[in-house]
């Protein structure tokens, strides 16, 4: 089966009792067990659930992965991976990660951890010490959209005998496969383009091989962060249409990149030319403020991957938790704006812009100020 039509076919034939085409929302918590000592195979839903089985095991079709793990949030699938790591290890980590990604490790995990430019193995491996357990990878980055050699840095890893783990929220299975790369688990903020709706948080871990998911599997159900049946059936209903999904947001984005690489209040457009989020600086962060009050198609708001386009000011949102002086190094300035480009009309996205970066120029404090009061 093709990944297409596999995306289409997640969660059918679940239900042979009535042969129900949609997956049925087994809203239980518990089991009834056929006699002592027996099972059906559910017991408790924290351990298993089968609504969530069903997407479980579409998430490890897709990636090509042994094991699928659903969670209640991008977070918690990360929480839980993370536990495979204590404070005698050390963990890689792509620098300029999702700020929620380095609040966990950092301020809540207390895993010892190295930043790390991941657009450059060697990097990667000079940063490696005797007692480095993972290297987490973000490809590509968010914001600034720079990607990575997984298969170089897959090697890289197992020769130290590290686990390689990529965050695939931003190109999903359609666009990217790390585990086909090399990687040993893909991590998934599911809320983004899985689910694709701004309708659902949700999270998910798929391992590579048996006995990596098998660990996983336990410490999600000692954890216990599982995501529930009506959420999982959301995530599993968004999957179905993820093929078309992905190609209308990267074409829309193709589009948006090209125009705003065009435009004379932008200074630079990052787009890695695949998928559907970019980042752009525009001349000056004085219009910052105009352009957000202005968009009318475009939504100011935080997240990414629904299909509503929404635009996004990494330095006081995604980003804020990242110390100013390393947003600056890292070049995330207070002039970036992130665009998670949605499905509609590309023509509406592009005119909402132009309509809104104009608005910004004429509502700019500094647009007449002297040349020498200018920042
Ligand atoms: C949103 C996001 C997360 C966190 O996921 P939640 O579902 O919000 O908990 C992790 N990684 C990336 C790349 C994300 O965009």
């Amino acid at each position: 089966m093709k990944l297409a039509t596999a995306l289409v076919h997640a969660g059918v034939r679940r239900d042979p009792t009535t042969g129900a085409v949609a997956v049925p929302i087994y809203q239980s918590a518990t089991y009834q067990h056929p006699a002592l000592g027996q099972s059906t195979g559910y017991d408790y839903s924290r351990t298993k659930n089968p609504t969530r089985s069903a997407l479980e095991d579409a998430l490890a079709r897709l990636e090509g992965g042994s094991q699928g793990l659903a969670f209640s949030s991008g977070m918690a699938a990360l929480h839980c991976a993370l536990q495979l790591f204590g404070p005698e290890d050390h963990v890689l980590l792509t620098e300029d990660l999702y700020g929620g990604t380095y609040r966990l490790v950092d301020r809540i995990l207390h895993v010892p951890f190295t930043f790390v430019d991941t657009t450059r193995p060697e990097a990667v491996r000079a940063a490696l010490r005797p007692n480095t357990r993972a290297i987490l990878v973000e490809s590509p980055t968010n914001p600034l959209m720079k990607t990575a050699d997984i298969p170089a840095i897959a090697d890289i890893a197992h020769e130290a005998g590290a686990l390689l783990i990529v965050d695939n929220t931003f190109l999903t299975p359609w666009l990217q496969r790390p585990l086909e790369l090399g990687a040993d688990i893909v991590v998934h903020s599911a809320t983004k383009y899985l689910a694709g709706h701004n309708d659902v948080v949700a999270g998910a871990l798929v391992a590579r091989d048996a006995a990596l998911g098998e660990r996983l599997t336990y410490l999600q159900n000692g954890i216990g962060a599982i995501l529930g049946p009506q959420d999982a059936y959301l995530v599993i209903r968004g999957l179905k249409t993820l093929a078309l999904r992905m190609e209308k947001h990267q074409a829309n984005a193709r589009e948006v990149a090209a125009w705003l690489a065009a435009h004379p209040l932008v200074e630079r457009v990052f787009y890695p030319g695949v998928g559907g989020m970019l980042s752009f600086n525009v001349t000056e962060a004085a219009l910052v403020p105009g352009v957000l009050a202005s968009v009318q198609v475009c939504l100011f708001a935080e997240s990414l991957g629904g299909v509503e386009t929404l635009i996004t000011y990494p330095s006081t949102q995604t980003h804020a938790d990242i110390p100013v002086a390393r947003r600056e190094q890292l070049g995330i300035s207070d002039k970036l704006l992130r665009l998670s480009v949605g499905i509609e009309d590309c023509h509406d996205i592009i005119a909402d812009l132009a309509q809104a970066l104009e608005g910004a120029r004429c509502k700019n404090p500094l647009r007449d100020a002297p040349a020498a009061h200018r920042a």
